[in-house]
């Protein structure tokens, strides 16, 4: 990647240090550079190229050619053609660099407080772009004209705005203003607010008021994280009960005032993509409760524009973190325009602080977690994408439509894998229409015509609907398999090479009709064989029991043989009636579809110890389990491992559930019984592991799905394996869960029509 990212202006540089004459331009390719000069002039520049090349640039191979010299009197910068129907890469958005901070806080700068400085090393691209090639009239920037300063500098290829498509100062570029809320009328004291709109915002977030704030690709929510009733408010206005909520601060100093901070952490916090990272909480901090309930980790990310960082800047009366969510009601789609915002974010915010550059295409915020082995997304978005994984092998020119939660979707062509940002869950019109706008911008920017579409197997996901009016090849691929294959693509496993997959979620639907989701694996991108799985149990009600853990605790203590005793906190959270109800429905087998889910064993174990009975988001159960366990416990709970038909090993959980009753009436405190259960779960993968290496000879272990975003089951797995001498591959490209899918669904696509 070195367009749009000042690489020829560097080459430029470089070619004028070193005395040498000649041209460099972009090609379709990447850049093309010719020089003359003495010879050691010339090993230095080609040196210099990797050794200095400017920060967002990213090379794969630098290729040298000796041809005769064609007698250059100097050196210049020569103008791209774009070349039809080739890719050109397009950089993600990219948070302010230190050069353009130092400006929006020196007053002596003509951009001084200006909210939307940046230069060719930072700012908006993904979220601005309308078409290729990259250049201001095919931005949301054309509808601003540049003034002489910018202009100048622009133009100038020893300016660090040389090219900067986005290039504006507050003489001829965007400018905020602060609206109130015209569905909850004005706030009091509004004529008293200070007329500087960054001002009166925060005059508003410090007295509790909740701040709508358009940023980079969307709305965020904002409030005073430090204050209970602003959080309250605001949690009963997005109708969103416990999830927890992103804070942002304005510098690492205060995150490390707040959380503890690892040196991967710190390295995460401050990269140029600048994630939420998710960081263990210290106790007794300013943050309130109300921002994480129920959780030891809070989500904090660092300021990403200089709109951020003016808006977070430190003084003794305001808050040292701000609240930060989706602007959006809970699932819809984050807002990015400003009618629509105001429309659908009226009923929400007190105020809105708006700018007039536009979005073209939303981009919420990414969220990783960071730690020894480096950085595992767990949602890939602002910053990383559109920045495209390197493929192990060439695919043709594919659509892979993803997964039904937590959507993303992958083009493929060439080398490249595009990621597409993060879309969210396909469950209502908005978000389907955020998608189908999505796949239609990605595939003119990235000039990809599918010739084949990739889906899941589950035919009511509306993502597999919508490939199923496409009009192109189809082909369906096994949700636990497309898992299997996102891990080997991002690890660039060359085909033919099959790897163990441990495939851990909360559903996907098996070829068998069952709901699959605590499978182990052993594959390729070709094929696949469950080797074994979570013993099957009885979904009672479907998919209405992910809400109700205690249901699937019910139905784990009826096939383990275990009576429902009413000391137990899952008996006690149903009705007798419903008991009843659900007893016969175990026993006739009525609206209870087999799973071997290990989300829903999750959900069990959970609801069996009493830490939580019922839930408001996905995994909720889980990762309150994961937050109560005792990290000094070394104690597992035991699985049967038992050889069924065809030879597919069967887990069952029976012995589990019985030592966990026995432990849970002897008083054994919820910390040391989550913690066993955890070191259970990563023993019974050793266990089955070592079996299917005696098997296969296979040493290379997959870790995938949305269980393995659980850190504390992560973490004991991969010890655990490679203490048995294993090889590991976890996530850190694309997420464990659904929203690293799509790799793996292009992955497959691309390999069947390749080598099928
Ligand atoms: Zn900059
Ligand atoms: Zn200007
Ligand atoms: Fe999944």
């Amino acid at each position: 990647m070195v367009q749009g990212v000042g690489f020829r202006p560097f080459i430029y540089t470089l070619a004028v240090r070193y005395g040498l004459c000649g041209w460099v331009r972009n090609t379709s390719a990447g850049v093309e550079i010719e020089v003359e000069g003495a010879s050691e002039a010339l090993d230095a520049f080609v040196r210099a190229i990797r050794a200095e090349a400017p920060p967002l640039s990213r090379i794969e191979a630098v290729t040298v050619q000796e041809i005769p010299a064609n007698g250059h009197t100097r050196f210049e910068i020569q103008h791209s053609q774009a070349v039809e129907g080739a890719y050109q890469p397009i950089s993600p958005d990219v948070a302010t660099c230190d050069d353009c901070l130092a400006e929006v806080f020196d007053p002596a700068n003509r951009r001084y407080r200006y909210a939307f400085t940046n230069c060719t090393n930072c700012g908006p691209r993904f979220t601005i772009i309308q078409d290729i090639p990259y250049d201001r009239p095919k931005t949301t920037m054309a509808a601003f004209t540049m003034c002489s300063q910018c202009q100048r500098e622009y133009d100038d290829p020893l300016d660090r705005r040389f090219h900067a498509q986005p290039n504006a100062c507050p003489e001829c570029g965007p400018h905020l203003e602060l609206l109130p809320s015209p569905a909850l009328g004005t706030p009091v004291g509004w004529d008293d607010l200070p007329s500087d709109p960054i001002a009166a915002a925060r005059a508003l977030l410090r007295t509790g008021h909740i701040v709508a704030i358009k940023g980079l690709g969307g709305f965020h929510l904002a409030c005073d994280a430090t204050n209970a009733r602003a959080v309250q408010t605001l949690r009963a206005r997005k109708g969103r009960a416990a999830k927890p909520f992103a804070v942002m601060m304005p510098d690492l100093q205060a995150v490390r005032s707040v959380c503890q901070v690892s040196t991967e952490a710190a390295a995460a916090l401050q990269g140029a993509e600048c994630p939420i990272v998710l960081l263990p909480l210290r106790p007794g901090g300013p943050i309130a409760a109300e921002v994480a309930p129920g959780l030891r980790e809070l989500g904090v990310m660092l300021p990403y524009t200089p709109l951020h960082h003016l808006l977070l800047e430190r003084a003794p009366d305001f808050p040292i973190a701000l609240v930060m969510t989706s602007g959006n009601y809970s699932e819809e789609p984050i807002a990015t325009d400003n009618d629509d915002a105001l429309q659908r974010l009226g009923p929400l915010a007190d105020a809105f602080l708006l700018h007039n550059r536009a979005i073209h295409i939303r981009c919420d915020d990414s969220v990783v977690r960071a730690d020894a082995n480096g950085v595992m997304p767990l949602r890939r978005s602002r910053g990383y994408a559109p920045y495209p994984i390197p493929l192990p092998f060439d695919a043709p020119p594919l659509l892979a439509t993803g997964a039904e939660l937590k959507n993303t979707f992958c083009l493929a062509r060439d080398q490249y894998a595009f990621m597409s940002q993060h879309i969210g869950d396909l469950s209502n019109y908005e978000a389907l229409r955020s998608y189908e706008h999505s796949i239609a911008h990605l595939e003119r920017l990235f000039r990809v015509q599918p010739e084949v579409v990739a889906h899941d197997m589950h035919p009511d996901y509306l993502a597999t609907r919508y490939a199923l009016r496409r009009s192109e090849r189809r082909l369906a691929v096994q949700h636990h398999h497309a898992h299997l294959a996102s891990c080997l693509a991002e690890h660039k496993i060359p085909p033919g090479q099959p790897a163990i997959g441990v495939i851990f979620d909360g559903t996907g639907l098996g070829p068998d009709g069952a709901i699959w989701g605590g499978e182990i694996l052993v594959g390729d991108y070709g094929q696949y064989r469950r080797f074994a799985h979570l013993r099957y149990v009885p979904l009672l009600g479907g998919d209405a029991a992910t809400l109700r853990p205690y249901r699937m605790a019910l139905a784990h203590l009826w096939s383990a043989g275990l009576p429902w005793d009413d000391d137990l906190p899952p008996v006690q959270a149903a009705a007798a009636q419903e008991r009843t109800i659900l007893r016969q429905q175990l026993e006739r087998r009525l609206n209870a579809p087999p799973t071997s889910s290990m989300g829903r064993l999750f959900d069990a174990v959970a609801a069996l110890v009493g830490v939580l009975q019922e839930v408001t988001y996905e995994a909720q159960a889980a990762i309150w389990l994961e937050a109560r366990a005792d990290t000094d416990e070394r104690g597992a709970y035991p699985f049967a491992i038992e050889r069924g038909e065809k030879g597919v090993y069967r887990i069952d959980p029976a012995p589990l559930f019985a030592a966990l009753v026995r432990d849970l009436r002897a008083g054994v405190p919820v910390p040391v019984l989550a913690a066993r259960f955890h070191r259970g779960v990563a023993q019974v993968i050793r266990e089955v592991c070592a079996l299917a290496r005696a098997e296969t000879g296979l040493t290379t272990v997959a870790l995938s799905g949305g269980v393995f975003q659980n850190s504390t089951l992560s973490r004991i797995t991969r010890q655990g394996l490679e203490h048995d001498g294993f090889t590991v591959l976890t996530h850190r490209l694309v997420p464990p869960n659904d929203g690293g899918l799509a790799l793996g669904q292009a992955a497959v696509a691309a390999y069947a029509i390749r080598y099928g």
